[in-house]
């Protein structure tokens, strides 16, 4: 994240006094009224207990204009990251006032209040750019910076599922993490259940290998977001084995090759996919796809879980079948059945089923009106 650094203050700073503390209005150029000198170029001299260290967020100077205005609160974050913002923004924002936070605030002339937040200045610049509407992917938090931004939301009264619909900055910036953290992204679009990202990101996780995942991790995803990950692996792996079951179909006897002969390619596609389908499940590894880091952050020697396999490398693990037929035409039947099994596989979904109307109170009536077998 980007800061301008302050120079430290030359004169003694009173103690910090916490929310609704006034600091000298930077903007206030003109030193007006006041009753401490303000420097015309940084806020210093200012309540914090490290001056040197304070710094200003890039994203929100003291001269950031929005909708006319300039900036009427200083948002303080626990590293002493200044932040000048406008209150009528975080007032539409949040349904809490900020926490109640932004009712201690009280304008002075020539000052403007400040609020003091526990969070980080990271986690705070989440905050204030969803706050409004803007993108900070380009200051690339981190997973824990923006899990922490969504905590942060759901305290000050911000809606994180309207902010994370489709097209909104924020979801962007969780979607963006994804490829590199699938399983810890899904996990935190369960946990705040955002149905939309869910589905977009379990299509970073076809070849998780589900027996991974920590009681931790199922426990932020909760039962539903877990099942329906299990259910996608299943329905994967059947689709995938309906599709290989039928072997490629005889060609009319020919002087060189017969009935007989017919029954080598059988055998030989039977032997190819029963080694990598009959005996593997949703949460079992196929240790022949090797995947290397950073996509997967597995180790380059981890197993994929067949059910993540592309339609090429099921064609590259079905081609060499044809290295032991020496029938032409036999040969010519196994190329064709091979291309209609990676048209059959490139159509089979990879991603969640859309529901948005589930949530655990759901499945659980769900499941208690099961009938017992
Ligand atoms: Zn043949």
């Amino acid at each position: 994240m980007e800061y301008f650094n302050l120079s430290p203050s030359t004169e003694p700073s009173p103690p910090a006094t916490g929310i609704g503390a006034d600091v000298p209005d930077p903007t206030n150029i003109s030193g007006s009224v006041s009753d401490r000198p303000v420097h015309p170029t940084a806020p210093v001299g200012i309540n914090m207990e490290h001056p040197e260290d304070a710094t200003i967020a890039a994203a929100f100077p003291p001269s950031l204009r929005i909708d006319d205005h300039l900036p009427d609160v200083i948002i303080v974050a626990s590293n002493n990251v200044y932040f000048y913002a406008h209150r009528h923004r975080i007032a539409n924002a949040s349904s809490n006032n900020l926490g109640g936070l932004l009712d201690w605030g009280v304008y002075r002339r020539g000052f403007l209040p400040s609020i003091r937040l526990p969070e980080s200045g990271d986690i705070v610049n989440v905050v204030l750019h969803t706050m409004y509407g803007l993108s900070c992917t380009h200051f690339h938090p981190t997973l824990e910076t923006v899990e922490a931004a969504l905590d942060a939301l759901n305290k000050y009264g911000v809606c994180v599922q309207t902010h994370t619909a489709p097209y909104q900055p924020l979801h962007q910036l969780i979607l963006s993490l994804a490829p590199y953290r699938p399983i810890d992204t899904y996990a935190l679009a369960g946990k705040h259940q955002l149905e939309d990202l869910a589905v977009t990101i379990s299509g970073h996780l076809l070849s998780f290998d589900l027996s991974t995942i920590t009681d931790a991790l199922a426990t932020k995803m909760g039962p539903v977001y877990l099942k329906r990950l299990f259910l996608l692996h299943q329905g994967r792996l059947d689709a995938l084995k309906n599709i290989i079951l039928k072997p490629p179909e005889s060609h009319p006897t020919t002087p060189g090759c017969n009935p007989a002969q017919h029954g080598l390619l059988t055998r030989a596609w039977a032997l190819a996919t029963a080694q990598f389908v009959w005996d593997a499940t949703p949460s079992k590894a196929f240790p022949e796809f090797e995947v290397h880091p950073p996509e997967t952050g597995h180790s380059p020697t981890a197993g994929l879980s067949v059910v993540g396999i592309s339609p090429n490398s099921l064609k590259a693990l079905l081609d060499p079948i044809g290295d032991k037929i020496a029938c032409e035409s036999c040969r010519l039947m196994l190329q064709q059945r091979i291309q209609e099994v990676v048209v059959s596989w490139s159509s089979v979904k990879v991603r969640l089923t859309q529901c948005p109307l589930w949530s655990p109170q759901i499945l659980i009536t769900f499941l208690v009106l099961q009938p017992t077998i």
